[in-house]
């Protein structure tokens, strides 16, 4: 049976929160029932755009990370709700019932992504209900795939089996794997915001003149084992991404036949930045 997933690209995200307002839109001032009560007009977000900034100038990132609740095949939400006030539908969708789950607000605290709020007028825990009425009457979209302008929204209908093989192929992660939720929303480039990157820049003196050194072999190693390599661009500009935060025992190693051998050592916090490396002639 095909079920829904979500797959989120966090390089295609950029902050317009389209699909943070399409989801306020469907929901507040509206209600489906056996789907969800009315959003409040403030103080939920049912998808929210986390943001995150790291490094400094002139090697500064800053990404964009959609989150929502997961519609877990695993979900502590359900094993937590009395009375089947969280369900979860054979399409893959976790429902929390707006009649059932009044008061349960136990269901918020079992989530561990903070996708549940607490209505406090309703006394109702409430989470993106992955738009459930809309595709129940045939939708193919989320609304907030429908209005993603980059695309970095994107709904899957499709088999367990197809879906496990895209997310080997495409390399696709979900949140907090080790908790053992088994998330439908996937995410691609996940790295870009839960990594740390180093970067740095070559250059050395031309005649008399203080150039960017493109082309450079530049290699990433650890406890002497190289682990990337990386050209310096046009800039002399290098960066390698994707390393554990917090970790130390790290060095970059130039190694081009024009210079000496330069290295630096580093260790990491959510970023490394080391500077113009100045090279000499051979
Ligand atoms: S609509 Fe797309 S690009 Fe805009 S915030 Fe949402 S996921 Fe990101
Ligand atoms: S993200 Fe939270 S609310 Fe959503 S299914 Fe998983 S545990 Fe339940």
């Amino acid at each position: 049976m095909k079920k829904w997933n979500l797959v989120i690209d966090v390089a295609n995200c950029f902050n317009c929160n389209a699909c943070a307002l399409a989801c306020h839109d469907e929901y507040h001032g509206n209600e489906f029932p056996g789907v969800a009560a009315e959003m409040p007009r403030r103080g939920h977000r049912w998808i929210e755009i986390l943001q995150r900034e790291r490094g400094r100038f002139p090697a500064v990132e800053v990404a964009y990370l959609p989150v929502t609740c997961n519609h877990c095949d695993e979900a502590p939400c359900v094993a937590a709700a009395r009375d089947g006030a969280v369900r979860k539908r054979p399409d893959g969708i976790v429902i929390i019932d707006p009649q059932r789950a009044k008061g349960q607000r136990q269901i918020v605290d079992a989530c561990p992504y903070g996708a549940v709020h607490w209505n406090e007028d309703k006394q109702l825990p409430q989470a993106w209900p992955f738009d459930a009425h809309l595709l129940d009457h045939g939708w193919t979209r989320t609304r907030g795939s429908q209005v993603c302008p980059t695309g970095a929204m994107r709904t899957l209908h499709v088999e367990d089996t197809e879906m496990q093989s895209l997310a080997e192929r495409e390399r696709l992660q979900v949140l907090q794997p080790e908790r053992g939720t088994r998330p439908r929303v996937y995410y691609r480039n996940l790295d870009l915001y839960l990594k740390a990157f180093a970067a740095g820049t070559l250059a050395a003196d031309i005649g008399g003149v203080r150039e960017c050194v493109e082309g450079a072999r530049v290699l990433l190693r650890r406890s002497g084992q190289t682990v990337a390599e990386a050209r310096s661009d046009p800039y002399g500009d290098f960066r390698f991404r994707g390393l554990d935060e917090n970790s130390s025992g790290w060095s970059v190693e130039v190694e081009d036949a024009r210079f000496r051998k330069t290295s630096v050592e580093f260790s990491l916090t959510d970023c490394a930045v080391l500077g113009t490396l100045v090279l000499q002639a051979a």
